[in-house]
């Protein structure tokens, strides 16, 4: 089991779903975990609720991950409330899906400011209380979509794959500090993203994938507490496929 004590994680998006189960596995190995949301104010309560009693820390902290400003007001906020900042897990993200040639371009602008700016910007912000820790895990939550593409995803998948590009440009960066940078790329995980495809749809992906069932949030919770720990301290720039081999 990998612990956490002492550490100062940020979990974006973590009221829900994977983000959620994440939130919750690294409070279980002792973190004190910041719990982002931007409009579920309530479910961030109650997830941290949940986390303080089975004893362990959590505080909900409201931004917008698509806002600049705004990310990096909670970060300078966080590592001077907090002393630290330790984990930094970008796993908020939006799907506006449609075929090409029916892309709005308000939507394209929508999906890259969550997914892709927002990670980049938090990242650069969590930069600086790491630097100068001289410790730092950066988590990006990307997509087996990234790597494989899909009909109806060209936004979602741009974002995807983009951050794959991130991750490894970053790991390079600031290796010498001591700050690991990696990726997670989730095949079909059951949370409220997926679950409106249409049944069809998660029939495939189920017969598509060679381990025959939807990943479980705390599937991706636990690469996420791996990559977070001290013993992940030699792993950078790499990608970690939670996908049931739907993709190798
Ligand atoms: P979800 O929709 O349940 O969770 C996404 C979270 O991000 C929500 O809590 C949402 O409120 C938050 N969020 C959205 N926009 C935000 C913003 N602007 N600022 C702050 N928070 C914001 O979906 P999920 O399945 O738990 O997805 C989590 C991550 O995993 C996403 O990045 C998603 O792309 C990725 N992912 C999911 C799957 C899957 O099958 N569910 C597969 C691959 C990757």
């Amino acid at each position: 089991m990998f612990r956490l004590e002492g550490r100062v994680a940020l979990v974006t998006g973590g009221s829900r779903g994977i983000g959620r189960a994440i939130s919750t596995m690294l409070a279980k190995a002792g973190a004190e975990v910041l719990v982002n949301y931007a409009k579920g104010e309530a479910a961030a309560r109650e997830t941290c609720d949940a986390i303080i009693a089975a004893g362990g820390k959590a505080e909900p902290v409201g931004f917008d991950v698509g806002v600049t400003k705004a990310v990096e007001d909670a970060v300078a906020k966080i590592a001077k409330d907090k002393g630290r900042l330790d984990i930094v897990i970008s796993n908020a993200g939006i799907s506006i899906d449609g075929l090409l040639l029916r892309l709005k371009e308000e939507d394209l602008d929508k999906v890259l400011a969550v997914n892709l700016k927002g990670a980049i910007m938090l990242a650069k912000a969590a930069m600086r209380p790491m630097m100068r820790a001289k410790f730092g895990r950066i988590v990006f939550v990307s997509s087996v979509v990234g790597e494989m593409g899909n009909p109806g995803q060209t936004a979602y998948a741009a974002t995807k794959a983009a951050l794959l590009g991130v991750t490894k440009t970053l790991a390079k960066e600031y290796a010498s500090r001591a700050i690991t940078v990696n990726a997670i790329t989730p095949g079909f995980i059951e949370t409220d993203m997926t679950a409106s495809l249409p049944e069809e749809a998660k029939k495939f992906m189920i017969e598509a994938t060679p381990l025959g069932r939807y990943g479980t949030p705390a599937d991706v919770a636990a690469a996420a507490m791996y990559l977070s720990s001290e013993e992940a301290g030699f792993v950078t720039g790499q990608v970690l496929r939670v996908n049931g081999g739907l993709y190798v």
